[in-house]
Formats: C-alpha cells, sequence, structure tokens
C-alpha cells in the first residue's frame, strides 16, 4: 500500500519544474534513467544562472564595486545556505571546489603534504567510485603509506566485521561512499565513522549519492569530511563543495596556491588566508557556487524525506516489476539498505546492445561499469544496466522501459 505522503507526492507539478523532460527522443517522449551520473536542472536553478550573468557578474571578494558586492554576498549566501542543509558548525566549514572528485584530491593532496607517512594505512571499500580509490592509490605511492580495502557480500553490502580487522592504530584515514552509485547500497557510515575514530582515524565520506536522496548531518554523523557534486544534486557542473572540520581544515596545508588563498605575498615568505579561502586558490565557478544554493533550496522545498519515500516506492515498484516479468533479470546489488538504483542484467546479453536499443526507444539508462571496474570484478561481469531514479520519475515510466526491455531482449535473443 502506498502511503499518504508518497500519495500526495506533487508529481505533475514537480515534472512542470524540469523543462527538459518536456522533450522527444526519436519521437517519443524522454525517460531519464540516468540520474546517478547527473541530474536534470530545474526552471528555477536555469534561472538563476541568467541572472546572475544579466545581472551582477563580476569577480567575488576583491571589489569595492557595487557588482562585485553583490555576487560576493550571493556567493557566500550560498555558502550559507549549505552550511545551514549539512548542519555544518561553521560556515567557514564549507569549501567550494569543482566537485566530488576535486574534494577528494584537495584532501588526498594536502594530507600527502606530512600528515600522511610512510607505514600510515588509508583505507576505502570495494563499493567505491574510481574517485574515492585512485587519489588515495596516488598518495600510498607519493608517500610509502598502505592501501587497505573493506570487502563486499554478494548483496553489494560491506561486511563491517572485516572493516573491524582492519582499522588499527596505523589507520590514518577512512575513505568510504555514504551511498554506491553502482548498486545504490546504503553505507552505515554514522556506526563506522565511530569505529574509525576510536582507532584515532579520520573519515572521509563520498556523498556524490546522498545528498540528492536524504537529509545529511555532518554533526550527528562526525564526519570529519563530507563532499559532493552540484551536478547530481539538481545544480551544475563544474561545482561541489568539501565539508571538513575546522581543526583539521586548520592543520592541512594549502593545496593549491594562487590569489584568493593568501594573507600577504612577499618574496621572502607568504602566509596564508584563514579558512575557507586558503583552499579556494584563484577565481571560483562563481555562478556555479551561487546557483547551487538554489538548487539546494529547491530539494528542500520539496523535502528530503518526502522525496526519499518517493523515491523508495519507485525502487521497490521497479524491482518487483522487473523480477516479476523476466526470468531473465538479474539483479546486481539487493543491500537491504538502497537508494532508488536498479543495477541489472538481461541474460547474458550485454548491457551496451540493450542500452543502445533502450536509447531508440527514447529511454536514457547507463550501461557499463559506472567508474566502479573493482565491483565489475567481484560480479565477473563487464558492466550492468543502470536505471537511477529522481523524484521527477513515475511508475508509469517504470512500465515503459519495462514494454521496451521486452522489445529489446525480442530482438537481442
Ligand atoms: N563518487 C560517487 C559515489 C559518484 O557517484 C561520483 C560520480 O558518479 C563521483 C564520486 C564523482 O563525481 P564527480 O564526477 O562529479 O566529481
Amino acid at each position: 500500500m502506498m502511503s499518504e505522503a508518497v500519495a500526495q507526492f506533487p508529481i505533475e507539478k514537480i515534472r512542470k519544474d524540469f523543462p527538459i523532460l518536456n522533450q522527444e527522443v526519436y519521437g517519443r517522449s524522454l525517460i531519464y534513467f540516468d540520474n546517478a551520473a547527473s541530474t536534470q536542472k530545474p526552471q528555477v536553478v536555469i534561472d538563476a544562472i541568467s541572472e546572475y550573468y544579466s545581472d551582477f557578474n563580476s569577480n567575488v571578494h576583491r571589489g569595492v564595486h557595487y557588482l562585485s558586492q553583490k555576487a560576493t554576498d550571493a556567493f557566500e549566501a550560498s555558502r550559507e545556505t549549505i552550511r545551514k542543509h549539512l548542519n555544518a558548525e561553521h560556515v567557514h566549514e564549507v569549501l567550494f571546489t569543482k566537485g566530488t572528485t576535486d574534494s577528494i584530491n584537495l584532501v588526498a593532496n594536502s594530507l600527502g603534504q606530512g600528515l600522511i607517512k610512510a607505514g600510515d594505512q588509508i583505507i576505502v571499500s570495494h563499493l567505491e567510485h574510481h574517485s574515492n580509490i585512485v587519489p588515495w592509490q596516488m598518495l600510498c605511492q607519493r608517500t610509502g603509506a598502505k592501501l587497505k580495502v573493506i570487502p563486499m557480500n554478494e548483496r553489494g553490502e560491506l561486511i563491517q566485521e572485516e572493516y573491524q580487522k582492519l582499522l588499527s592504530s596505523k589507520t590514518k584515514l577512512v575513505a568510504v561512499n555514504h551511498i554506491s552509485n553502482a548498486l545504490g547500497s546504503i553505507n552505515p557510515i554514522k556506526e563506522m565513522i565511530a569505529q574509525a575514530h576510536a582507532h584515532g582515524a579520520w573519515f572521509l565520506v563520498d556523498g556524490a549519492q546522498s545528498i540528492p536522496h536524504q537529509k545529511v548531518d555532518v554533526q550527528d554523523l562526525d564526519a570529519d569530511f563530507y563532499c559532493f557534486s552540484g551536478h547530481k544534486v539538481f545544480g551544475p557542473t563544474g561545482i561541489g563543495v568539501l565539508y571538513g572540520k575546522e581543526q583539521i581544515l586548520e592543520e592541512m596545508p594549502p593545496y593549491q596556491g594562487g590569489g584568493e588563498m593568501i594573507a600577504e605575498v612577499r618574496f621572502d615568505q607568504t602566509t596564508y588566508a584563514g579558512l575557507p579561502h586558503k583552499f579556494e586558490a584563484g577565481t571560483p565557478h562563481i555562478e556555479g557556487g551561487i546557483v547551487l544554493g538554489k538548487a539546494i533550496d529547491y530539494v528542500n522545498q520539496i523535502g528530503l524525506d518526502e522525496i526519499a519515500a518517493y523515491e523508495q516506492e519507485l525502487l521497490h515498484y521497479g524491482t518487483s516489476l522487473l523480477k516479476d516479468r523476466f526470468p531473465s533479470f538479474r539483479l546486481i546489488g539487493d543491500a537491504q539498505e538502497k537508494t532508488s538504483v536498479i543495477s541489472f542484467l538481461m541474460g547474458d546479453i550485454h548491457p551496451y546492445d540493450m542500452g543502445v536499443i533502450l536509447d531508440k526507444l527514447g529511454i536514457a539508462v547507463r550501461t557499463g561499469h559506472h567508474c566502479t571496474q573493482p565491483i565489475m570484478q567481484h560480479f565477473g561481469i563487464p558492466g550492468t544496466m543502470r536505471a537511477s531514479f529522481a523524484f521527477y520519475n513515475t511508475k508509469a515510466e517504470i512500465d515503459q522501459m519495462a514494454d521496451a526491455l521486452e522489445r529489446a531482449q525480442n530482438m537481442l535473443s
């Protein structure tokens, strides 16, 4: 039975907010199920981009003139919106970056300048996106630290007993995603953070897939670092956030040098600006920063609890439908706690072939390894087809995907 919150979810109104959804591709209504890769933008976000360039485009932080002050105020107001959204204690704990990948590289590069050394250990998990593996591998190569990997079970859940065995006094940092992009598994990060802290280790949460789907409270989680990308939360590309606890950010040396991040530059010695500017060298993505705040306001107007409930309904509906209708359906990733991602295969049909036919039928799904090759290696598969739902998707669209899958299967079998 559908809950009242789901029954009252204003889906018709929401769909009208996203102009891109109202179009045909190859003569069919577009069905967009590639939300884990990037989300679509509501009109308020599109308008805010145009408003910035038509009304107050100017560089921030360094001008006394009207436009510069207006741009600076809007940029800093957005930082405050994000602070509130994450429930960070201080606004200067919110750093603007290019996105999740950039945030993780910032931490890895900064910690690599003396805070992580040979003999230290860094723990990641088998469920990570390449963005939360490769920067740590590079850091280990540079410093002589060792990378350890938390294994997962056949459902796509991290094996917590194995995690506990990996933790030791040598562990300096644990870097794990809140939600897996490839399988949708939700990791018990609050408990994992407490366990890392018991061993004196920092914890970085890759929140790229959680911020669009659920409430996050960095103080309640006690996360040391939490990062996400604007484009996955209905905002622009090229902008993202790194939250870091004040004390750690103060301890960390800057990652890049240049304008904005300095207090005073002399040829004999340069001193650095305070937080957050110490980590924001150069002209930032001003429009992106401002508009990201608007995207977050939009999500909060709908309500993250309402969004989560609606998306859970889509997930359960879609999973049961595909399981019941297709004996060949193989679900990859069946974690008990899951977000609205269905990663799957149909018999031995290559996911790419299936994805191409679905595209011609107007349905955008992602096929491949989803930047998580170790997950695919674990299951011994080349990749999956991934339908990832956002709050503007509908059960009727899932029905149409099922019909398209049947057609594609008949063509390819
Ligand atoms: N981490 C996760 C879990 C992701 O899903 C993604 C993108 O798919 C990333 C990191 C990288 O995000 P970006 O490419 O926006 O930096």
